[in-house]
């Protein structure tokens, strides 16, 4: 099975009142490299005319964007509220 077809399977409960993951566009817009458009598995990053689109909805919850990211404050990052995020069909 791909890594798409497993991502696929997985459920997730989005909380539409609470981002878990909170971007300063501002702070993102000097950063050259942007890795987390790279590095995020589930590719949740992208970037058009050097503005990071992102959307939180199918995070993996794994914390690799906090940590490849090299501007300080850029991120807020915590785990879902109680009852949201992903739920792992096959661990
Ligand atoms: Fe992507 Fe992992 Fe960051 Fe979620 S925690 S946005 S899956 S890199």
């Amino acid at each position: 099975m791909s890594i798409e077809q497993l991502l696929g399977i997985n459920k997730f409960a989005v909380d539409d009142d609470e981002a878990h993951i909170i971007l300063k566009k501002d702070i993102c817009a000097a950063c050259m490299d942007k890795p987390c458009t790279f590095a995020c598995p589930a590719g949740l990053y992208t970037e058009k005319d050097g503005e990071i689109s992102f959307d939180y909805a199918g995070c993996l919850e794994c914390g690799t964007c906090r940590t490849v990211c090299p501007k300080e404050g850029a991120i807020s990052w915590q785990y879902p509220r109680g009852g949201f995020g992903i739920n792992f069909r096959y661990g």
